[in-house]
């Protein structure tokens, strides 16, 4: 029998990557990162914008990390419309014209416009205080750490791991999380598999 094309995931697992352009602009369910945060983690830009449930869930992470004595979490990104994410694209291409060709051989670290799933709000760049710059290091750091080892309870994935980049075609990533929700994510956790693995996509 025919292999039917995977089915399409919606929701908090709506898959966004190479294959998949994210299907709207900005999805409803949007508040602004200082509502839902406070003062409670540090914000590069409390206007800006993230699902309610997601970071609802985050909050309850951070809350929890907090109470283990780990450094305050500082939120770099969260949800970006299509046009701001094609700038950034863009900036990437005019220092490197092949950037992102061979995205599996050569995975990036900055996705075209239509192809981020910071535009679903689904995802955050999550770094810390002790900690500011988005690079492999941070992995190391008890922040980062404690996320790899814990956000699966709260929902999240560390999206792009190690290893997977074939899969991703985006680097390893360890400040970039995305909620999917407790049940996928505890699944995706417990297996070591990347989202497009999870989704059979
Ligand atoms: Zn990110």
């Amino acid at each position: 029998m025919a292999r039917q094309t995977a089915p399409r995931a919606e929701g908090t697992l709506l898959l966004v990557n190479w294959e998949n352009p994210v299907p709207f602009d900005r999805p409803e369910g949007l508040v602004t990162q200082a509502e839902i945060f406070g003062d409670e983690v540090v914000l590069v830009n409390g206007e800006g914008s993230v699902n309610r449930e997601a970071g609802e869930a985050a909050k309850r992470m951070f809350l929890a990390a907090r109470a283990e004595g780990i450094g305050r979490y500082k939120i770099s990104s969260a949800y970006r419309s299509i046009a701001y994410q094609e700038k950034l694209w863009q900036a990437r291409r005019r220092q490197d014209p092949c950037y992102g060709d061979d995205p599996y051989t050569n995975p990036v670290k900055a996705m075209p416009g239509c192809m981020s799933e910071h535009t679903t709000g689904l995802a955050l760049d999550i770094l810390s205080e002790n900690h500011e710059t988005a690079n492999d290091a941070y992995g190391e750091t008890p922040e980062g750490r404690w996320l790899a080892e814990n956000a699966h309870r709260y929902g999240f994935i560390l999206r792009y791991p190690e290893g997977k980049e074939h899969i991703t075609g985006v680097i390893y990533e360890p400040w970039h999380y995305r909620y999917v929700g407790v049940e996928a994510a505890t699944e995706i956790w417990e297996r070591g598999i990347c989202l497009e693995e999870y989704l059979g996509a």
